[in-house]
């Protein structure tokens, strides 16, 4: 059979006119390719055509689009419901119900009809290895993973199952960044890339709230400004879907057979069944009035005591909060240095950077009240906040008294309860085990895991960016302290970072 190119020439076919076929149908026409959009229900093809054209005359008129571009884009899509009309299609890209059996007929239809063909898939979840069984071509069966809204979200996950022709996967790959797309390549696994390493974002939030350290709103306020993420995990779950996400999680953890590193939570579950959906059903972890979110100003703040900070000691390495010190000495505080295990002193507080351990426990090591800890932060340099955690036998002032020293230098404090990593440095950890663990698997690189994050879900910054950031070892050690604090192999640090910890340097020289 003859070897299929697919090019800047090739005519794509979409089978599934709902909200990523139809995105997907834009995307391709904008490109200048001929596109055949195809749905078996009535009404969904025209609906389908009336959004784009209304997305399109959209960006006409904030002048990202030029008129001549728009007609063309659209006299470029062919909308039908006759699945005969695929056959003059190159590649056929699938976005209909998520169904392993109904995808496949579709696609042995496809064969049928169309000859040479690639078909790739943009499932969410099905093993794109298991779509290409049964197929007289399974070689040219592959995934094309688009994020939603398709036209404005940038990454395409590329994915080969075990039979998947490799020139097809890198003519694809090639296609979609010729589409303005950032593609990267992805071995098929559960998951694939975002939908797996994206699973802690969510859970150890939920683990914090559950274990009463924080509410959604603290937890959300952190996230939002200690790492610069667009939005905190309660309000984006309810943006998604408690649903959704829930069932999501709950695939993923099934499918890796109940690792527990993809345990759902119960919280999300009593949520979902109880119909607080989030955003969609008007409640959810926030309530939604008039498409408002209700109580994201409900945040833990700590006011700060009237304690004029003089001094202070650092002691060790503080490893990213290092960029303190210079505010600290602007802002007119002595620093002095002294050895030690990264943290900073002064009266008679210790504030230690957060390694995996509780405050408590440090008191109960050193034999010392007054111990707390500072959670981690991508930019301590330009951040409106911090979040600490007193030891819970710390007096009354020590929280009041950290805030009167972060008040010099125009910090507000977010306080949560003792707990061992808080919230971001144990979400932070998390993600890079899980990123880890993802190259570990040879589903794909470094460099796509973080283009990957980046793209799909907007981080700020990939995993292994944040892992050169806060160094590797550190990683290491909050993670080692959260199994052993927790008794759980769901904190067990992946090979590959215990491999980087001991040949040392960074992810990006
Ligand atoms: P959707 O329900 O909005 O659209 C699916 C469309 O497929 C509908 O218009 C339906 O009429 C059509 N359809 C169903 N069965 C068909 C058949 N046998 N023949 C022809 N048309 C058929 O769904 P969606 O959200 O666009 O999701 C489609 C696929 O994309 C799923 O596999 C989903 O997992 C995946 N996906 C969804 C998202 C998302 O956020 N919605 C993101 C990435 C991937």
């Amino acid at each position: 059979m003859a070897n299929l190119r697919i090019d800047s020439n090739s005519i794509i076919g979409i089978v599934g006119a709902g909200i990523m076929g139809r995105g997907i149908a834009q995307i391709a026409a904008k490109a200048g390719h001929q596109v055949v959009l195809y749905d078996n229900w009535d009404g969904a093809v025209d609906n389908a055509m009336k959004i784009n054209e209304k997305e399109l005359s959209r960006l006409v008129e904030k002048g990202k689009m030029s008129q001549e571009a728009k007609d063309k884009t659209i006299s470029l899509m062919k909308p039908t419901m006759e699945i005969q009309d695929l056959s003059v299609c190159d590649l056929v890209i699938e976005a209909i119900i998520e169904n392993k059996d109904i995808k496949q007929d579709i696609f042995k239809q496809l064969e049928d009809i169309c000859g040479d063909v690639v078909i790739a898939s943009n499932t969410s979840s099905i093993s794109i290895s298991a779509l290409a069984n049964g197929m007289k071509r399974p070689d040219r069966v592959i995934g094309m993973h688009f994020f939603n809204p398709a036209p404005i979200m940038k990454l395409v996950e590329v994915i080969s199952g075990l039979q998947s022709d490799k020139q097809i996967i890198e003519d694809v790959y090639n296609l979609a960044n010729s589409w303005g797309k950032k593609a990267v390549y992805v071995k098929s696994s559960p998951g694939f890339i975002v939908n797996r390493i994206a699973r802690p974002f969510y859970a150890e939030a939920l683990r914090v709230y559950e274990e009463g350290v924080s509410d959604f709103a603290t937890i959300d306020e952190v996230i939002r400004t200690s790492g610069k993420f667009r939005m905190g995990p309660f309000e984006l779950m309810d943006l998604i879907g408690n649903d959704t996400n829930y069932s999501v999680t709950e695939s993923t953890f099934n499918s890796y057979y109940q690792d527990p590193r993809f345990k759902p939570s119960l919280t999300q579950q009593e949520f979902s069944q109880a119909g607080l959906l989030g955003r969609k059903s008007g409640s959810g972890f926030y309530k939604y009035e008039d498409g408002k979110q209700v109580g994201r100003e409900l945040v833990q703040k700590v006011t700060p005591s009237t304690l004029d900070v003089k001094q202070v000691v650092v002691h060790g390495d503080l490893g990213c909060a290092n960029t303190l010190i210079p505010l600290f000495k602007n802002a007119g505080i002595q620093v002095l240095e002294a050895k030690g295990e990264g943290y900073i002193s002064f009266n008679d507080i210790k504030l230690y950077i957060a390694n995996g351990k509780m405050a408590s426990q440090l008191s109960k090591e050193l034999n010392q009240r007054d111990i707390a800890q500072l959670d981690l932060n991508i930019d301590f340099e330009n951040t409106d906040s911090v979040s600490i955690a007193t030891s819970i036998i710390a007096t009354e002032n020590t929280a009041s008294n950290i805030a009167a020293l972060f008040t010099k230098i125009g910090k507000e404090v977010l306080k949560v309860k003792d707990s061992p990593a808080l919230i971001m440095a144990r979400t932070v950890s998390m993600l890079i085990n899980e990123a880890s663990s993802t190259v570990t698997n040879g589903v794909c690189d470094e460099p796509s895991c973080d283009i990957a994050m980046e793209n799909g879900v907007n981080y700020p910054i990939g995993p292994f960016k944040w892992a050169d950031k806060m160094g590797i070892d550190k990683a290491l050690e909050i993670l080692n302290n959260l199994e052993d604090f927790y008794k759980d192999t769901r904190y067990r640090a992946d090979r590959g970072i215990i491999e980087k910890s001991i040949i040392g340097g960074k992810y990006y020289e």
